[in-house]
Order: C-alpha cells, then structure tokens, then sequence
C-alpha cells in the first residue's frame, strides 16, 4: 500500500503467472508451452523482417495477419475485417472486458476457469457471478443465462482440460441473444472444434485463440478474435484509445509465417494428442484419476497424496508442474504434455514417488 496510489490499484489482486524458472535443465511442464517449437518458416520470416525493417513502424492494423488468419479460415469465409489481433490473447481479452464485457448486470464465468478473468473484473470494475462446474467439472449450458449481460469461458476449460461440444456452446448462444459470449479457445486445436464455425449465424459470438499453444510461439506474444465486425470493431476502438501499435513487426511477420504453414501446425498438434494419451494411460496405470482432456495438458489427481505434495517431490527431481491452492482443485496436478522423453520422466518420476 502506499498514499500515491489510486483506491482502484490499493483493492488490486493481479494475476500471478506460472513460474518461469531461471535455471535450466528444468523439466519445465507448469505453463503449457509446446514442446515441439515453432515452424522453421516463422524464424526465417522473423530473421529476414530482423534483417530488413526494424527501423519502421509496424503496420497498426496488422493487416497482413488478419489476412493470414482470415485465409486459414477459408472454409468458413471470414473477412480480415471479422479478426483483431493483440499482444497474446491476455491483451486481446483485456480489451475483450473493457470494449464488450462492461455492463449493467454481472458477467457470468465458471468458477473454476481462468483466473486472468477476476483480475480483469477488478481492473475494469465489471461485476461478475461465478457458475459452479458440475461434480464431473463440465461447464453445464444451462446455467448460462444472462440477459444484456456478458458470458465468458474457456473451451477447453483451464485448468480442467475439459472440452463443451459445439451444440452445447450454441444453447448457450441461443438462449443469451442479447448477450455477448466470448469463447477463450487458447486450447482448442488439441482435439476440439473450434466456435469460430459458428460466428456467421451468432452475432453475439466472440472466439478469442492464441498462437502460444498449438503453433508453439509463446514467446512472440500473439492472440487473436474472431466474430462480427461490430463485436471488431469495439475492440479496435479500445486499441486505438491505448496502444495503436500492440503487434511488433517481428511479432507480424512471425506469426503470418505460422498460419501459412499448415502442415507444421497440424504435426505439431497430432503430437501433442499422441503423448497426452499416453501420459493419462499412464497416469492412470500409477492409480490417478485423469480428467478427460482436449489441451495440451492433462489434470489428474491421486487418491493418496495432494498436487501440493506430489508437485513439491516432483520439483526435487527438477520437474516442474502447476498446482492451485484453490477450493475443490487442491488435490490436482496441472501437467503440460512435454516431448516424449520429458513425459517419459515425468512417469517415471511419480512412479518412484508414489512408491517411496
Ligand atoms: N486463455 C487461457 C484459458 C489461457 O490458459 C491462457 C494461457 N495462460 C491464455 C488465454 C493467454 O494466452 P496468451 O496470452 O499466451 O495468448
């Protein structure tokens, strides 16, 4: 606390993120990077933009990107002018709450989900209502109605893994047509469908994704949404009113490159699903219970021992996981699916602990 601060920064409780560690040689499986890395193409499009332009000003719009991503999404015929683009999807869903999620009544988010979303609340001063996840932790639709309000989950759900199949998302647009539901999808190219089909027939729909997971660039810090061009174009607002230029040029260029290699984006993510699979086969061999997953990480909990225990034993063999001291998920582990070696360590690491 200090005089000089506002009441608004005094009542702030800021997201603390998952540990990046400074030592190396870590089995780093806490914050849900891809093991795999980035396509080849993205570093020799960052290198030739490094080489080339860095004394420019990016493009503000960052056009180019939101052709590539309307491109990718070709099938589907959405326009550049249906994408914004931002500074990892943590920026594109801060202008997200203040642009589209600020009104009258509480906006609406599973209790158990992204803890970024309570600190936006409190940044922006949005009232909110949390909605309890069922016993099997699954987003239920019908406890999802708020008229003139706000609606915001993550699909897959974090940190649960736990996917909504489409027709569930589209009852809970059908039933809130008034209402803007944002669909957090940072995890969705690990098995699920993705909402962004729907955007033509819900004007109602925002599907917000990132290019942190499945195409591997966390570092570039690039995220992105997709739905009308009137839900666009209060996020560009916002974006114009606080940093005209979020997107760097090695960011653009980097993460045009992304989308124009399918093939990459495709490998990388069936390799995930593979080792995921693998790792909740043998989880379960060594007596955990492993919530169905479609992200890249797996939650799992044993019946004798906490997530705190098993992550603090797991560290002292220089493995790193992610646990919550949270009411009903304290006896978890949160566990990034990591190359095949590293996962191999990583169950082979518990296999001793639990025998110890
Ligand atoms: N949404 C969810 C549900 C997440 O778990 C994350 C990753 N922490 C993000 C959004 C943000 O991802 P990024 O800012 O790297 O795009």
């Amino acid at each position: 606390m200090s005089k000089f601060w506002s009441p608004l920064v005094s009542e702030l409780q800021p997201y603390v993120p998952g540990e990046q560690p400074k030592m190396a040689n870590l089995i780093k499986l806490n914050t849900n990077e891809n093991p795999f890395g980035p396509s080849p193409q993205v570093i020799e499009a960052i290198e030739r933009e490094l080489n080339d332009n860095l004394r420019l000003y990016p493009d503000p719009e960052g056009q180019a990107l939101k052709e590539a991503i309307a491109s990718f999404h070709d099938e589907i015929g959405i326009k550049p002018s249906q994408v914004f683009v931002g500074n990892g999807s943590d920026e594109v869903l801060a202008h997200i709450f203040q642009g589209l999620l600020k009104h009258e009544r509480p906006i609406l988010f599973p209790d158990i989900s992204y803890s970024f979303y309570p600190v936006y609340c409190g940044l922006f001063q949005i009232e909110s209502k949390v909605i309890p996840l069922t016993d099997s932790f699954e987003i239920n639709p019908e406890d999802y109605r708020q008229p003139n309000g706000g609606i915001i989950f993550p699909n897959p759900n974090a940190p649960t893994g736990r996917y909504l199949g489409l027709e569930h998302v589209e009852a809970i647009l059908q039933a809130n047509p008034d209402t803007v539901v944002v669909v957090d999808e940072a995890y969705v190219d690990f098995g699920g469908t993705s909402a962004i089909t729907l955007v033509h027939r819900y004007p109602n729909l925002l599907v917000c994704q990132t290019l942190s997971k499945a195409r591997s660039l966390a570092g570039l810090r690039v995220g992105f949404a997709v739905g009308n061009e009137e839900l666009i174009e209060a996020l560009n607002r916002v974006k114009d009113s606080f940093n005209s230029y979020p997107l760097d040029r090695l960011a653009l260029a980097g993460a045009v490159a992304a989308f124009e290699d399918k093939q990459w984006f495709e490998d990388s993510c069936n390799g995930v699903i593979r080792e995921r699979e693998r790792v909740s086969k043998g989880l379960e061999n060594l007596g955990f219970e492993v919530l169905p997953s479609k992200a890249n990480f797996v939650f799992a909990r044993h019946p004798r021992r906490t997530g705190e225990d098993l992550a603090a034993h797991l560290r002292q063999q220089g493995i790193i996981v992610r646990h919550f001291k949270k009411p009903r998920i304290s006896e978890f582990l949160r566990i990034t699916i990591g190359t095949p070696d590293q996962n191999g360590a990583l169950l082979k690491g518990l296999g001793k602990i639990l025998e110890a």
